[in-house]
């Protein structure tokens, strides 16, 4: 019997596996391909802002960049590569928003100097760019083991979920509360209210005879030179590939595509390419992270039929199902919000504070609910 059993060992899974059992509680995480087999597993994982303009996603993206950076660094700096960040807009809707970010950040940035304006293509130096003098970037693997460490970890395919007698049971384990945080999978329960979108990505780790002194966001995102001497480059965003379809995925091309896009901003010289990692984020249909309970659509509608025909029904009075909570929709910041995710998760299981209420899967039900009439 657990406190909780956290279904996906993804960055986010891994993360709250980590944070609620700092917190003394007793957890099981269990995933049907191993830890970071997800998304996770294919990120870059940069440690980057998000370029936006003002608003609830800009601030709670500030802030969860602060909060991981902070994390990172401190908690696993082994696994964690602090560089600069020079983040070129790559099309002019992109240098708008970007001019508008710079003049209003408060984080610390610079220009570039001639050693890193020669590494640059003629097209990547007249875009408009901005220079971070903080970026960080971490071994998505490492640090997803690293948080696993001394979990209970069980590699089961879980196909249902079953509550009685006020626990959750997954095969034998038992729980008093779940964590769904399966990323782009199938999602378990009868939740299509919930928007998410699997995104397909690519990244390859490479070696080059070019020493890349920082962190590059561009058409694609490159790493510094890591200790090992390698690059990471990534990723791609394929909205129409998906592996739950069967078709097979084209690697040879999404390689070729990865260093044409790399190629726009430097020249990478005598290229081997080590390794492929590829895998599905999943982000929202509003871009904002989602972290909180589920809406039992069948019990609520029945309940207030009436939510068909667009009724609005107070938030509180759903019926929900209880103690089960999702995490999920980082799209392409999984590692960013992961830490801010996870100590929100454990504020509230732990400590009894609420949840952001813009953050619940459930703010999609209203809508969902209308077009079922
Ligand atoms: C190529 C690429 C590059 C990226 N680059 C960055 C980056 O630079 N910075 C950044 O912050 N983010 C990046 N991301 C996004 C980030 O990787 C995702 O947001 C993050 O991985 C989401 O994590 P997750 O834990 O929610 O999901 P996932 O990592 O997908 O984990 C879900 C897990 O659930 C398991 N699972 C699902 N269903 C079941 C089941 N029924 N039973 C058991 N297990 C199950 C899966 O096996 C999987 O391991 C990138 C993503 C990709 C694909």
């Amino acid at each position: 019997m657990y406190d909780v059993i956290i279904i996906g060992a993804g960055i986010n899974g891994c993360c709250s596996a980590y944070t609620l059992a700092q917190a003394g509680l007793n957890v099981a995480l269990i995933d049907q391909d191993g830890i970071a087999s997800g998304g996770s597993g294919a990120a870059g994982a940069f440690i980057s802002p998000k370029i936006s303009k003002a608003g609830e996603l800009k601030e709670i993206m500030g802030e969860a960049h602060a909060e991981a950076l902070e994390f990172y660094t401190t908690r696993f700096p082994q696994f964690t590569l602090t560089k600069p960040l020079l983040h070129i807009a790559n099309s002019p809707q992109e240098s708008e928003k970007l001019e508008y970010y710079k003049y209003e950040t408060t984080l610390q940035h610079s220009k570039i100097d001639n050693e890193l304006k020669s590494l640059l293509t003629s097209e990547a130096s007249v875009d408009s760019y901005i220079y971070f003098s903080e970026g960080a970037v971490v071994d998505a693997q490492g640090v997803c083991n690293a948080m696993a460490e001394g979990i209970d970890f069980y590699p089961l395919k879980v196909e249902r979920l079953i509550h009685s007698d006020g626990e959750w049971q997954v095969g034998d384990l038992r729980a008093k509360h779940i964590i769904l945080s399966i990323g782009a999978y199938p999602k378990l329960l009868p939740i299509d209210y919930v928007g998410l979108r699997g995104i397909w990505g690519h990244r390859i780790d490479i070696k080059t005879d070019t020493n890349i002194p920082c962190i590059f966001h561009h058409h694609v995102s490159i790493s510094p030179t890591t200790k090992d001497g390698i690059v990471a480059i990534g990723a791609t965003h394929d909205v129409h590939y998906s592996p739950f379809t069967g078709e097979l995925y084209d690697r040879e091309q999404g390689r070729l595509q990865l260093l044409e896009k790399a190629s726009k901003t430097l020249k990478l010289n005598n290229i081997n390419i080590l390794n492929d990692y590829t895998g599905l984020r999943s982000g929202s249909n509003d871009y904002l992270p989602m972290l909180g309970t589920l809406v039992d659509a069948e019990a609520t509608l029945n309940k207030f039929p009436h939510l068909r025909y667009g009724e609005r029904v107070n938030p509180s009075e759903y019926t929900y199902y209880p103690n089960l909570t999702m995490i999920n929709g980082s799209g392409g910041y999984g590692f960013v919000l992961a830490p801010y995710l996870a100590k929100r998760l454990g504020e509230w299981l732990v400590d009894g504070k609420t949840l952001n209420p813009i953050l619940s899967p459930s703010r999609f039900f209203p809508r969902w609910a209308k077009r079922q009439s």
